[in-house]
């Protein structure tokens, strides 16, 4: 049964094309002119938080990049790609990076067993942890920090977008871009907005600040 669970996978596909050109027998011959997504989502990889179906959203709908524990990592060519052509191209109105509770990356964090490669990944997850080390260390159970570890990162996040030179030109371009900051459930399904949301007027450190200019119409 389950060495043959990629052929369901091909049968629940017919079956969801079927479904689609019923309701609307144009549906693909639409989508396939083209996208205009309003928001980009940074998430975990996790198979249990897929973007559309916790937001109710659509194919079309959201531009998508996941890896593990929803990271922003300033040398992931991957991850600035997306970035700049969401930006620069689709030309998102939100970027929205959500982690979630109990994400085995941050849990994998917060202990000090060797996972091999995976260590380099975990190790920027590591750093937040340790810049927030008075924070956490108040909290009174391993489960409080672990969830707090999970909220604080996707903030880091949040911020490391802002020092992009890819995010700071749109800003200075006006375009309305903004980033905010979420965190999904596994036990409930709901999605918690951290309310740290950065625009083109939100405080950065003079250090992060690139000197660019408007870009010329
Ligand atoms: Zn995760």
């Amino acid at each position: 049964m389950k060495d043959n669970y990629y052929r369901q996978l091909l049968e629940n596909n017919k079956e969801w094309v079927k479904k689609k050109i019923d309701d609307d027998p144009h549906y693909f011959e639409e989508l396939s002119k083209g996208q205009t997504p309003p928001v980009l989502w940074i998430g975990c990889a996790d198979s249990r938080v897929p973007a559309n179906q916790i937001t109710g959203t659509l194919p079309g709908e959201i531009f998508v990049h996941r890896n593990i524990a929803n990271m922003v990592v300033h040398t992931d060519m991957n991850m600035l790609s997306v970035l700049d052509y969401a930006v620069n191209t689709l030309k998102v109105h939100h970027i929205i990076v959500c982690g979630h509770y109990g994400c085995g990356g941050v849990e994998a964090a917060m202990h000090n067993k060797s996972l091999g490669l995976i260590n380099k990944w975990i190790r920027n997850i590591k750093e937040v942890y340790q810049e927030n080390i008075t924070e956490l260390k108040k909290l009174d159970s391993d489960e409080k920090r672990f969830d707090r570890l999970v909220e604080l990162n996707v903030i880091a996040q949040v911020y490391d977008l802002a020092k992009t030179s890819i995010v700071q030109q749109s800003w200075i371009d006006e375009t309305g871009l903004e980033i905010h900051g979420w965190v999904y459930g596994l036990n409930d399904g709901i999605i918690k907005d951290l309310k740290v949301t950065m625009h083109s007027t939100s405080h950065l450190d003079d250090i992060f600040t690139l000197n660019l200019k408007k870009t010329q119409e």
